[in-house]
C-alpha cells in the first residue's frame, strides 16, 4: 500500500511500524499538520447517528416516519415547525448541548500539544468544544447545531438561545412543541432554524469568516513546508470541503503527505498515490494507543 516519500524518514519505515506508532512518528516528522475531522471521527468515538443512541433519543419519530439513521432524521421534512422544533430541540442537546467529552477527540487534542496544526471539520457536534480544544485552530465549515439561522436567509448573522432549545424539549409532547416557543427571524418574521448547510448553502456570519480566514492564513503560511494532510473519518458526502482539497494540496507540494485514517477504502488520484498513507484500523484505538506511547 505504502510507498516511501524521500522527504518523509517515517514512510520509509512504514511497514514495520504498528499503525499507532506510524501516525505518532508522522505528527512528530511533521513541519506543519493539517487535520480535517469527518463524521466517522465522531462517529468512532461514541457519537453514532444510528443504534440504540438513535432508537433511544427519537422512538416517536422513527413510529411516525421510518426514519433509518439521526442524518436522515435531521434533514427530513417535517410536517409543520412544532413538529421540526420537537426533533430538532432534542437532537441539538443529544449532538451539542448535553454532548459528552469523546476519548478520540482528547487524545488527538493531546498528541497535537506543541504542535504548529490546524483544523478544518464539516462536524457540526459540539465534540471540539467538549474536548477542550483551541477554538481559533478549528474551523467549523458546515455551522453549528448550537445556533440559529433565518431560514430564508435574509441576513448573514446566527443566534444561540440553548435556554429555548432546552425548554422545547421540555415542554414539547405528541412531537410537537408549543406554538408560543417558534423562534422568528427578528428581521423578516420567518421562522429560525439549525445553522446548517443545505443545498441552497447556509448563513456565512461574521464568525465563520473569522474561522475561514485563519484556515487559510495557517494553509498560506505553510504551504511549501513538510506538510501533513491527515483526514480523520472523511467520507465522500461532501469531498468538496477537505478531501479533494487535501488531495489537491498534496499534489501541489512535492514534500507533502497525504494520510487518511479510514476503515473504507476511497479512491485516491494515481499521481498523489505514493505520497498517501492508508490507517485504517479503528480511529478511537489508534488516537489511544498513538497517544499514549
Ligand atoms: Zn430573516
Amino acid at each position: 500500500m505504502l510507498q516511501p516519500n524521500r522527504y518523509w524518514q517515517t514512510s520509509m519505515q512504514a511497514s514495520s511500524l504498528s499503525q499507532a506508532d506510524l501516525l505518532n512518528h508522522l505528527i512528530d516528522e511533521a513541519e506543519a499538520i493539517v487535520i480535517g475531522i469527518g463524521a466517522g471521527m465522531s462517529a468512532a468515538t461514541g457519537f453514532t447517528y444510528i443504534g440504540k443512541r438513535f432508537t433511544d433519543a427519537f422512538p416517536d419519530f422513527i413510529e411516525k416516519y421510518g426514519l433509518l439513521d439521526m442524518l436522515q432524521a435531521s434533514l427530513f421534512q417535517f410536517e409543520d415547525t412544532q413538529e421540526y422544533w420537537a426533533f430538532q430541540s432534542r437532537f441539538c442537546l443529544l449532538n451539542f448541548f448535553d454532548q459528552p467529552v469523546g476519548q478520540a477527540y482528547v487524545d488527538l487534542k493531546d498528541m497535537l500539544e506543541g504542535k504548529d496544526y490546524h483544523i478544518i471539520t464539516t462536524n457540526a457536534d459540539n465534540a471540539f468544544y467538549a474536548a477542550e480544544f483551541d477554538m481559533d485552530k478549528v474551523f467549523r465549515i458546515q455551522g453549528e447545531y448550537g445556533l440559529l439561522q433565518c431560514s430564508q436567509r435574509c441576513h448573514q448573522q446566527t443566534y444561540q438561545n440553548e435556554a429555548l432549545i432546552r425548554e422545547m424539549v421540555e415542554k414539547q409532547s405528541d412531537m410537537k412543541i408549543p406554538r408560543d416557543l417558534i423562534p422568528y427571524c427578528p428581521k423578516c418574521g420567518a421562522t429560525l432554524e439549525v445553522n446548517k448547510r443545505d443545498d441552497k448553502g447556509m448563513v456565512e456570519d461574521g464568525h465563520f469568516y473569522e474561522q475561514k480566514e485563519r484556515y487559510e492564513q495557517f494553509l498560506k503560511e505553510n504551504e511549501d513546508k513538510k506538510i501533513l494532510f491527515l483526514e480523520i473519518g472523511v467520507g465522500h458526502t461532501t469531498p468538496q470541503y477537505i478531501k479533494h482539497p487535501f488531495q489537491q494540496m498534496t499534489e501541489k507540494n512535492e514534500k507533502a503527505l497525504f494520510v487518511t485514517m479510514n476503515q473504507k477504502e476511497y479512491f485516491t488520484p494515481r499521481n498523489i498515490r505514493p505520497r498517501t498513507v492508508r490507517i485504517d484500523e479503528d480511529i478511537e484505538e489508534v488516537l489511544h494507543l498513538a497517544n499514549n506511547k
